[in-house]
């Protein structure tokens, strides 16, 4: 079969593929513990999914304007307004089945061959995978251990040239659960006005954060034409498989945006907007408990892997991951990965996965019961002993 030039350029994301390969040694009979996936292990809150069936119920159940239904999109625009301090209309909104289609869709609007990108490295690999399916350049912003894994604010300042159109943030992070702080963001915020590049800032962690508050880059002075907000319901209520995400944006953009859900998708699923309605409408508890959960996880986590020789962990301040460095145990990351989950039957990704300046570390994740990485960090030590 002749497939189109482009598709050679199109990545994808490990994750799912290290599932696919421990998926297929548990149906050899093997026991794998799961630390390489991104997503809660609780159940979505009841009254969303009694939400969900109500409208059901209510018969719900065919298209919807394609950028979303109304009293969704007020609620986004209102829930917005109140977390950034920033007016946002409904207009700006644009609903999807998942957030990641609102990266797809901004960069499949915004770049084209010649034009360049700056995005997080390590860094979630859709971004990268994107930018080069479209034909423009990726240009990595290395995130540094030594600084939380936050960017140097020089470094960051080279990389931008006339051909600059997109600059990325993600904040708290995936994968290494670091945060941004409001002195990084001004410093993109500056740029991004003077030059007038658009910024995708995307937020989907926003909630899951142990220290400090969230700051928004839609909470920032001046930047309000130029950003594009990403956001969805996947993470903060659990609910990954519903496929309810979103962006807030410019009009302008919005309607080039809700012409790409035309094309694609038609509408999101009508429901699973009534099951976000009643998400942003709360009570929010549940979620409150999620993240004091995740919270004793990845203290007792990052802990546990300092005392694995040739291992140093931070303690990141946000998202569902930990992201040591493992150059002192002589391996290469993937390597290590590979051994780990042949050897231990743990499932953990390469930190390499994530980008270049990824080599050299391991990305756990913490969606997963304490008992489950406790039994996983046991087996973690064995394994590096018999080696
Ligand atoms: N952005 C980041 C940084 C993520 O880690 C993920 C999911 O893993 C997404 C976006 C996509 O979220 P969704 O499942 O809502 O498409």
């Amino acid at each position: 079969m002749r497939l189109s030039e482009r598709m050679s350029r199109l990545g994808t994301e490990t994750a799912f593929e290290v599932l696919a390969r421990a998926r297929a040694l548990e149906a050899q009979g093997r026991d794998i513990i799961h630390l390489e996936i991104g997503e809660p292990d609780f159940n979505t809150p009841v009254h969303i999914v009694e939400a969900a069936i109500k409208a059901l119920r209510d018969g719900h159940t065919g298209y919807t304007p394609s950028a979303g239904i109304p009293p969704l999109r007020q609620a986004i625009a209102r829930q917005v307004s109140q977390r950034t301090g920033t007016e946002v209309r409904p207009e700006q909104v644009v609903v999807t089945p998942g957030a990641k289609p609102i990266m797809f869709f901004a960069i499949l609007a915004l770049l084209q061959p010649g034009d360049e990108a700056i995005y997080p490295n390590p860094g979630f690999p859709i971004y990268e995978s994107m930018i080069n399916f479209v034909g423009a350049r990726a240009v990595p912003l290395p995130l540094r251990e030594e600084k939380a894994f936050r960017f140097d604010p020089d470094e960051f300042r080279r990389l931008v040239t006339e051909r600059t159109r997109l600059i990325i943030l993600n904040s708290p992070q995936n994968p290494t659960g670091g945060t941004l702080t409001r002195e990084d963001l001004l410093i993109v915020a500056e740029v991004a006005r003077e030059r007038q590049i658009m910024v995708l800032s995307d937020e989907i962690y926003d909630h899951i954060l142990y220290e400090g508050e969230h700051r928004s880059f839609l909470s920032l002075p001046g930047v309000q034409t130029q950003t594009i907000l990403l956001n969805g319901f996947s993470k903060t209520y659990a609910m990954t498989g519903w496929r309810l995400g979103y962006g807030v944006m410019p009009v302008e953009l919005a309607e080039q945006l809700t012409r790409l859900m035309v094309n694609s998708n038609s509408c999101t699923a009508a429901f699973t907007q009534y099951a976000g309605i009643a998400a942003l409408a709360g009570p929010h508890d549940d979620v409150g408990k999620m993240v004091a959960a995740f919270k004793e996880r990845r203290d007792r986590l990052a802990a546990a892997l300092n005392q694995i020789p040739g291992f140093r962990c931070a303690n990141p301040a946000g998202a569902f991951y930990v992201f040591p460095n493992v150059q002192g145990t002589g391996m290469p990351s993937r390597a290590l990965a590979d051994y780990l989950l042949d050897k231990a039957g743990v499932a953990l990704l390469d930190g390499a996965c994530f980008g270049r300046y990824g080599e050299g570390y391991l990305r756990l994740s913490y969606a997963n019961s304490l008992e489950n990485i406790q039994r996983a960090l046991a087996r973690i030590r064995e394994a590096l002993a018999a080696r």
